[in-house]
């Protein structure tokens, strides 16, 4: 057999090797019978125990998701369960069984009709057919007896190969047998991709019609890099990517060739991301979101619940610096018990420590209180705090001042308590103008690229129709950028990031360049990280940076990075 090639698009920067194992679980329903052999109240019955029992499933399998993959990633079954109860919806399928359609194939053809509607829309809501399409397939199974293929044990070394694979799907997949996944639909930011950067796995998507031709028991290598999907690999192939798969400094410090120290921590949600944190080898965690201990639940967790928590963070790494961001309640993550007031720009609203120092002043408190506790146990000296989304010199003293009250009110109340290394992020472009300001009141500045290029470039993030503009490669946000670490310069306060750039592999040379002591990521690409940082050095790495800072447009900062790999 002589190898062939065939092109998708990369979304995980791994390698695997493995075998094909397709999965196709659409089953064609028989033809239906005629309507007057149809008992319309008997399928309006059956329909209603349907939906119930999907139901149950999806709340245990946004459970599962939550604990395996993570939170955010779970989040996607409330949209299946907001679906499955869609008036909408549900009135289409209950007329269809009262116009002589038996219950799956009411269910199949009322939500096809509104999967075609989803993606005639294209953008945002086009990538919002693929959950209408996981809920009507669920439905039809539950309707039908049908079982679900097991995805969690497949054989070990399988390279799942499917048209499109659901949230549902790939919350199944173990990663630890299966070597990979590949499929002809889907693009970067599906939920597929999202699943497969979470659980480490690589993966390519997009593939096209072309991987139709791609046989089960086949042996291929995912080249979730490249996007490269190469079919019968000569044993030279396999051996590269075994060994590319192989590639493991994820559990040392790492430092440039020229030796400077870079710290490449993990961005955590909940704990259920620190074990990946701890697997890919993060050196700690550089960013705790800690407003995703309060989604989901219908009050907030209490002091000694969120003291724990902390604990166990600080717990789980050797020595490893723990950054533990306050609430950032309000924007896109808004909290159901918390009331929040519409507003018409809640980025530009009550969000971060503006809803700390104001209406959630309470909650603050009590979150400080289990911060500066968590500074007091065996490993409390690794923790940092920094407070989220600061504009104004007023608010860091707000937020400081906040602290030093708490420790009194604590040590009056004989509770050990200490006061942790403490910092802001960066993500508005007034922190970014004040940095020099603000250097001198902090042990530390975290850059949140995924909010300052957001605000600096008037971009919003998540909305696909300006996300050329606002891209972190954009020179506005590599200057807003420079300038913060250019006013920490001289003080005692080291620079990191935490927004997406940081776990850009391709840029790690320019982020050291521009003197960042610290990169913090979804723990996949820690270990992608820590090589380029491995391979980087640093005279090079600020002549780099100093070229790509006299960039006038995007496309010229990506085309001298490309040169220079
Ligand atoms: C950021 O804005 O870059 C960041 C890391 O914070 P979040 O994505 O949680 O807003
Ligand atoms: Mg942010």
């Amino acid at each position: 057999m002589t190898e062939r090639t065939l092109s998708g698009i990369g979304v995980t920067p791994l390698s695997g090797v493995g075998t094909v194992v397709w999965y196709r679980p659409d089953a064609d329903l028989p033809e239906p019978p005629a309507p007057a052999d149809v008992d319309a109240e008997a399928e309006l019955a059956r329909f209603e125990d349907a939906r119930a029992a999907a139901e149950d499933e999806l709340e245990a399998e946004r459970e599962r998701t939550a604990e395996r993959v993570g939170e955010e990633e779970a989040a996607v079954f409330d949209a299946h369960v907001q679906f499955l109860n869609d008036p909408q919806i549900t009135d289409g399928v209950s007329d269809a069984i009262e116009g002589g359609l038996p219950a799956e194939h009411a269910v199949q053809e009322t939500f096809t009709e509104f999967v075609e509607q989803f993606e005639n829309m294209g953008g945002r809501m086009g990538e919002r057919a693929d959950d209408l399409r996981d809920v009507r397939d669920r439905l039809v199974r539950v309707l039908s007896d049908g079982e679900r293929v097991d995805l969690s044990s497949l054989p070990e070394g399988s390279v799942v190969v499917a048209e499109r694979l659901t949230p549902s799907d790939t919350a199944q997949l173990d990663p630890e047998r299966v070597a990979g996944f590949v499929t002809v639909t889907g693009g970067r930011t599906s939920h597929a991709a999202i699943f497969a950067r979470s659980l480490a796995l690589p993966a390519i998507v997009g593939v096209g019609e072309e991987l139709q031709s791609v046989e089960d028991g086949t042996e291929v290598v995912v080249d979730g890099e490249s996007g490269d999907l190469v079919v019968d690999p000569s044993d030279e192939r396999k051996e590269a990517a075994a060994a590319a798969a192989d590639v493991d400094i994820r559990h040392e410090a790492v430092e440039t060739a020229d030796g400077v120290d870079i710290e490449v921590a993990a961005n955590i949600g909940t704990l259920a991301d620190l074990g990946p944190a701890v697997d890919r080898g993060a050196d700690g965690v550089g960013l705790f979101r800690t407003e995703f201990l309060f989604l989901d639940r219908e009050s907030p967790p209490d002091e000694d619940e969120q003291y724990e928590a902390y604990v166990e963070a600080l717990e789980s790494f050797d020595g490893g610096r723990v950054v533990v961001r306050t609430l950032d309640i309000g924007g896109d993550k808004p909290v159901p018990y918390l009331d929040l007031p519409d507003e018409e720009n809640p980025f530009l609203g009550e969000r971060g420590i503006r809803r700390s120092l104001g209406p959630d002043a309470d909650l603050f408190e009590t979150q400080v209180r289990a911060l500066l506790r968590a500074a007091a146990s065996a490993d409390g000296a690794n923790l940092s705090v920094m407070l989220p989304l600061v504009s104004t010199v007023e608010e860091l003293r707000a937020g400081r001042e906040r602290f030093e009250s708490v420790a009194a009110d604590l040590d009056a109340e004989g509770v050990a308590n200490e006061l942790p290394e403490f910092g802001i992020m960066v993500e508005t472009p007034a922190a970014a103008f004040m940095a020099d300001q603000f250097a001198p009141h902090v042990d530390f500045f975290s850059i949140g690229t995924n909010d300052l290029a957001q605000y600096v470039m008037a971009a919003e993030r998540g909305n696909e129709r300006v996300s050329e503009l606002g891209d972190y490669r954009q020179p506005a946000v590599l200057r807003a950028i420079d300038a913060t670490v250019s006013a920490a310069e001289g003080e005692d306060c080291w620079v990191g990031m935490c927004g997406e750039m940081a776990g850009d592999p391709d840029l790690t040379e320019l982020l050291v360049g521009l003197g960042l002591d610290e990169l913090s990521m979804s723990a996949v690409t820690v270990p992608q990280v820590k090589a380029a940082v491995a391979e980087t050095d640093t005279a090079d790495a600020r002549d780099l940076a100093e070229r790509v800072l006299q960039a006038d447009t995007k496309a010229e900062v990506a085309e001298i990075l490309t040169l220079d790999q």
